[in-house]
């Protein structure tokens, strides 16, 4: 594996608090944090997540890797109509624009709230390990989220640097993790099946032959 670097823990700190988003984005920062030797809590909160099945899959798997490694996961409610209720009039925003922004603010409210009622002084997130999400949109989120209670903080760090990234991609294959093929919400998955068809579209013009498209059943309710 890609060689690991001693992590720079803030200081003063022995214990922090990691909201997960889905395995492959938390191998790596699971892994980087309890090297450093930092007493690590989970907490899965993303009511962004559609259909449930799916939100239930990318549970499990993250309960799966954190029952190995013996940390604690924090399950809290899947709560889709908050999530509906918080990107209400930004469902057509692009990835990585406002409706994110929302989406990354909820969750980690939601994740700030549990830390202080908890007593953690810190805590962080691996959602900014994917580089199809914007780090400084998710730090920003993460720090405002910080900033609603005393004595909390965000640890803001670029997982994806001193071999992050590679380690992220190591650990998923290693794992055999699930490995969705959209960032999670309805919006995403639209997004999703419209590339797949125009990519069809397109390789079905070269060749002549009809479009294929993927065999499964459709749960989305579009
Ligand atoms: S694209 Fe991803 S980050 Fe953006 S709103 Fe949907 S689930 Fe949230």
């Amino acid at each position: 594996m890609t060689k690991r670097m001693k992590l720079p823990i803030p200081a003063g700190v022995n214990r922090v608090l990691l909201h997960c988003c889905c395995a492959p984005c938390s191998g790596e920062v699971i892994e980087a944090i309890q090297a450093a030797g930092l007493d690590l809590t989970i907490i899965f909160y993303n009511p962004n997540i559609h259909p449930v099945e799916e939100y239930a899959r990318r549970k499990q798997e993250i309960i799966r890797f954190a029952e190995d490694k013996k940390i604690l996961v924090i399950d809290a409610d899947y709560d889709p109509d908050t999530w509906f209720a918080r990107v209400k009039g930004l469902e057509d925003e692009p990835e990585q624009g406002r409706r994110c922004e929302q989406c990354f603010d909820l969750r980690l409210e939601r994740t700030a709230f549990y830390a202080q009622e908890n007593g953690f002084s810190l805590f962080t997130s691996c959602l900014g390990i994917s580089r199809w999400k914007n780090m400084e949109q998710v730090n920003a989120c993460g720090h405002r989220a910080a900033a609603r209670y005393e004595g909390l903080a965000y640890w803001e760090y670029n997982w994806r640097k001193n071999g992050g990234s590679s380690r992220m991609i190591e650990i998923t294959k290693r794992e055999n993790f699930y490995q969705q093929n959209y960032c999670g919400c309805v919006f995403s998955l639209r997004n999703a099946k419209k590339r797949v068809s125009v990519r069809a579209e397109k390789e079905a013009r070269h060749s002549g032959f009809p479009p294929t498209q993927e065999a499964s059943v459709d749960k989305s309710p579009e």
